[in-house]
Order: C-alpha cells, then structure tokens, then sequence
C-alpha cells in the first residue's frame, strides 16, 4: 500500500476537520460530537467499543479511517510509586517512551515527540540514540490518550502535560500544534494553556515562530550552560543557534507574548553547578521574566558526568534568589530506578 492510500489516523484530526469529513460523507454532526466523547473522553481503542454510533458511521470509519492504539511493549513503576514509565510500540515497530507522573498532587503526562532525536545533548539517552523519525500528531496525541485511559480507570483525570519526551517538539513543529490542538479541545481532553509544556533545546526559529502565533502553552528552554562555547559542549545544537541568538529569541518570546519562560539546567557535578555557573546564568536572565527549573543528572551509559550533590543545587539555587532574585525549583529525582531520563527505558529495554 502507498503511503498515499494508508487510511487517515482519527487521532489526527482535530474536532473541526473531523467535522468536514462528516459533513463531506453527508452524517449528522451528531455523529461527530458523539465520535469525540469516545475518543477523548471515553479513551476507547476501537470502533467495536462505540455502540451509540450507527452501523453505517461505524462501517465508514473502519472502511476510510484507522483508529490505532500504541501497544505496551514494556511498562514499569518507580519504587516509591510516583512515575509510571511506558513504552510504546506504534504501528511500524518503533518504540516511543510516556511517563505518567504524579508529583505533588499534580497529574502530569511526559509524551515524546519523534522517535529519537537529532539534537544529541551529549548527556541525554534519546540524543545518543540518533534520530529515526518525526511523530505524526495522532501518534503525540495517542500517549495523552494512553494515560487518560490509565487515570479514567482509577477515577481520575489528566491534568498536565509536558512535551519532554523522546524527541525535539520545535524540530516536529506542525505536527505537535496539531496535536496541542486536538489535547486543548474544551469537549475533549480540554488541557489548558497553563497546563501544557513545550520544553526545547533552543531551536530559535521555532521560538520565533511560537511567539509570532501566540501558541497557547507555557515555554521551557534547555540552558544547561550561561556561555557559547560550555553549551556548545554539552548542546551541539548550539552550534546551529549559538547561546546569543537564542536569548535575543527568548527575549522576542517574552515581549510578544507575556510570558515567562522556563530556564532548564541539567545539573552536572563539577561541571555546572559551581557558585560561579549560578552567578552567570543569574546574569544571563537578568531581567527577563523567568523560573529557572535545576535537574540534577540523569546519569546514562553514554556519559561521563555524575549528577549534583543535594548541598550544591541548594546553593546554586540561593545565589539565584538572593544575588538576581531569580525564582528556581530542583526538580525531584524520582523515578531514577526506572530509568525514567528520556529514552532510558529504550535504551536498557534493546540491551
Ligand atoms: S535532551 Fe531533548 S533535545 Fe536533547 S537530545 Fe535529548 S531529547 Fe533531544
């Protein structure tokens, strides 16, 4: 088969244009709003599982669309029971990882955008991997899915995602707004602006453009390094978008839209978390709306580095607040026995 002729995803289509076809095959857009609450409110995996559509929709549909649901290829809880790791397996084989987290009383999914990436952050498991390929929007949105079915079974709710999965999102653009806007639907998964994180390297041309069009979500910026040639080293995306062009980007971002941007820093004992690593990135944000989110290393097989004594991110975070009164949290290291670093779990799951 061409891949012309495969069938359309149904998790590709937004409301709107689910609605087109409807219109355009000549069924009540009953149909359509019915449709919708199967897919994102009642999470089901196949036409079978829609009683209330009639016999011909269902006939339609399993004739021009396809409804896919990512197998599990492996899944695994943290031992303190906060972070459930998922692998999934799409339809050509290819493996993607999900992460449901419940910190601090929030829901939160952690979904991949391509298979891979092509960005190779030298201390990340996905970035040592390579790139395979981008995700198409239904694939993104099939992980939101996949754990809204999870939590809908314990009575619960997705409330929260984060795009830091496998994968750049700014690099897989159309294809993840596409997606953003099917999780936002107000009659679907209805996940607000201030509830879905894009967290990106620096590609600066998306930056760019996700201020230009005013998306609807809340920033993160990988920083990992206050100068050009430290973050090359870590970054070699850096090298494409040195560190100046991408604050110069930032600082667009923020004027157009009104928004902080989230400062992410990969802590690495010895190499960034000195006293003097706080004082520049604490110069570099000066004045810019921002949080600055600590990450104490995930470590992988692929490098050297060791993660940050307890001590020193609390110091690094003390300079930010008392010399710049620049807010910061040290995210929690939960789910390190499960692998839970982007791309961990493909990793150790093909050794
Ligand atoms: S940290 Fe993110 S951008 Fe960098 S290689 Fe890993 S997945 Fe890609």
């Amino acid at each position: 088969m061409s891949a012309a002729s495969v069938p359309v995803s149904l998790h590709d289509l937004t409301r709107a244009e689910l609605g087109a076809l409807f219109a355009r095959w000549e069924f009540s857009p009953v149909h359509v709003a019915r449709l919708w609450r199967y897919l994102y409110w009642e999470c089901v995996a196949s036409l079978a599982e829609m009683p209330e559509l009639p016999a011909k929709v269902r006939r339609r549909l399993a004739d021009e669309t396809r409804l896919h649901t990512p197998g599990i290829a492996l899944e695994t809880d943290s031992s303190d029971g906060f972070t459930r790791k998922y692998l999934l397996r799409l339809e050509d084989h290819e493996r993607i990882e999900t992460v449901l987290m419940r910190y601090t009383g929030r829901v939160t999914a952690c979904i991949s955008s391509q298979v891979g990436c092509a960005m190779g952050c030298v201390f990340c498991a996905t970035g040592q991997m390579g790139y395979t390929r981008h995700l198409t929007p239904g694939e993104i949105v099939a992980q939101a899915v996949h754990v809204q079915r999870v939590l809908r079974a314990q009575g619960q709710r997705l409330r929260n995602i984060v795009l830091m999965g496998m994968g750049e999102p700014l690099h897989n653009y159309d294809a993840v707004m596409q997606a953003m806007e099917i999780l936002r639907d107000p009659n679907g998964l209805a996940l607000g602006a201030e509830r879905i994180t894009l967290s990106t390297v620096g590609v600066v041309p998306g930056i760019l453009r996700l201020a230009r069009e005013k998306r609807p979500l809340r920033l993160a910026v990988s920083l990992h390094a206050a100068t050009q040639p430290e973050r090359a080293a870590l970054v070699p995306a850096a090298k494409k978008w040195p560190l100046d062009e991408l604050m110069a980007a930032c600082r667009t971002y923020s004027e157009t839209t009104g928004r902080r941007i989230f400062y992410e820093w990969t802590l690495i004992e010895g190499k960034n978390d000195r006293p003097g690593d706080a004082r520049a990135v604490g110069r570099l944000l000066q004045g810019l709306p921002a949080q600055v989110n600590l990450i104490p290393l995930n470590p992988t097989a692929g490098f050297a580095g060791a993660p940050t004594r307890t001590e020193a991110s609390h110091r690094f975070q003390r300079i930010l607040a008392e010399e710049f009164k620049i807010p910061s949290t040290v995210r929690q290291r939960r789910g390190i026995d499960i692998a839970a670093g982007c791309g961990q779990l493909a990793v150790a799951e093909k050794n």
